[in-house]
């Protein structure tokens, strides 16, 4: 190969690095950092095939000799551009080492072809001889490796770094050149950290403020409204918002408890008395001044935690009654679907603008937070449902038209679903 062709070539594929990199980043969800990181670790990778043949032979030319002819001043220019190209390369590769990202190229085989020094400190690959291993035999028994072998197109969030276990790291794989793969890791310790603070916090503040207003709460119901009649009032308000703090604090509790778990109990949950009782709760709730409607057709039950499920159910029907003004419908579903069951409560309520959709399901969202506190709402319970379905590997699909009406709708996988048992029918005359 010539030189002048090695500049070239390497030029070019200089800059297809650079388009790769920046779609690879735009793909990862265009974070600047990420971006930064994948491009600069595209030109490195690329650099890397192409420095045994441009940077070796370069560094090796003869030095000018000081009798200059046209062709010599020539050559001068090109051992001065080589040496320029040869020393980018240097920081560059330089640069991609000690990004404190772990990054490993990898090939269709998922064959380790190169990494920096922070894979070698998060996923413990040694050099050289973790070079041309194939990573997930690499990191056996890891989160990382049984993820690795499922090659799901989903990142891995949170887990901990195989070659550091007390520190944790989120995974990306990126599809990059041609069927390789550039895993990235990041390093989240600290944000782990805050995030566990948070929680801790919220828990142990909700857990503090219960006993308080446990006793405020059994206070205020002693007191008799006809004792101080010019205080009844008084009275009302402040039993309804203590009882309004109390439901904030078990909301606020349900939510640590759901965060800190990682599965759920596996029980059967029969659906049909499910199903009656979440009725007869709205029923309760709405006091006649809704239609509701119960379409039990799939004749199904449900394998999970009978309580977060009913409580998760029960706050889908509590918020068709609660948005939905006096007069409008409220249908309950539970029907079979090619995934698997899903579970709809819709209704002829307020319906919510298409831009809050996104963000009903984080605490304390509201569309509006004087409908919600006047309907008694905590502002956690989306939340809650969100966490309890995520527990049961199932989904949360929300439409809404404002106006009109919105469906809320719970989809399970059917590894979920149970056949109904048949019970014998008791024996007459007993
Ligand atoms: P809240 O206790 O305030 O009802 P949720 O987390 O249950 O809290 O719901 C969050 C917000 O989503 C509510 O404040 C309300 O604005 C909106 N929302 C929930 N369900 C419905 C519904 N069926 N119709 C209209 N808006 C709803």
């Amino acid at each position: 190969m010539t030189p002048a062709w090695s500049v070239w070539k390497f030029s070019l594929a200089s800059s297809a690095g650079l388009v790769v990199g920046a779609l690879a980043g735009w793909l990862a969800g265009g974070h600047v950092a990420s971006g930064v990181a994948i491009v600069a670790v595209a030109e490195i990778v690329l650099l890397l095939t192409h420095l045994r043949h441009i940077a070796k032979p370069m560094m090796s030319l003869p030095t000018a000799s000081p009798n200059k002819n046209p062709d010599q001043s020539r050559h001068d220019r090109f051992m001065m551009r080589s040496r320029r190209l040869a020393a980018n390369l240097h920081d560059l590769r330089r640069a991609a080492g000690n990004l404190p990202d772990a990054i490993v190229l990898l090939d269709q085989d998922q064959h380790v072809r190169w990494f920096n020094h922070a894979a070698e400190s998060l996923l413990g690959l040694r050099r050289p001889q973790d070079r041309g291993v194939v990573l997930k035999d690499k990191l056996h028994n890891s989160e990382l490796a049984g993820w690795l072998q499922e090659a799901s197109p989903e990142p891995l969030n949170d887990v901990s770094a195989p070659g550091q276990p007390s520190r944790h790291i989120n995974v990306t794989l990126l599809p990059f050149g041609q069927r390789q793969r550039l895993l990235l890791a990041r390093d989240i310790s600290h944000m782990s950290r805050l995030e566990q603070i948070r929680r801790d916090f919220v828990a142990n503040v909700s857990h503090e403020l219960r006993t308080p207003l446990t006793v405020i709460h059994g206070y205020l119901e002693l007191l008799d409204p006809e004792d101080v009649p010019q205080l009844a009032p008084v009275l009302g308000e402040m039993r309804t918002q203590s009882k309004r703090m109390g439901q904030i604090v078990e909301d606020l509790l349900t939510l640590s408890r759901l965060e800190t778990q990682d599965h759920v109990s596996e029980e059967r949950v029969p659906m049909a008395p499910l199903l009656a009782t979440l009725r007869k709760e709205a029923e309760a709730l709405s006091q006649g001044r809704h239609s509701i409607t119960l379409e039990s057709i799939a004749e199904l039950d449900l394998l999970g935690s009978p309580k977060d499920l009913h409580s998760a159910l029960s706050n889908l029907v509590s918020n068709a009654v609660r948005y939905t003004p006096t007069g409008g419908r409220i249908t309950v579903r539970w029907e079979r679907t090619a995934e698997g069951a899903n579970y709809s409560v819709t209704d002829t309520g307020y319906g919510i603008p298409t831009d809050h959709l996104a963000r009903l399901t984080e605490r304390f969202y509201r569309v509006s937070s004087s409908r919600s506190r006047d309907s008694g709402g905590t502002g956690l319970g989306l939340s809650i449902v969100k966490h309890v379905l995520g527990l049961h590997q199932a989904r949360l699909d929300i439409r809404s038209t404002p106006g009109q009406g919105s469906t809320f709708t719970c989809c399970f996988g059917r590894e979920r679903l149970l056949a109904p048992e048949v019970h014998d029918k008791p024996l007459e005359g007993n």
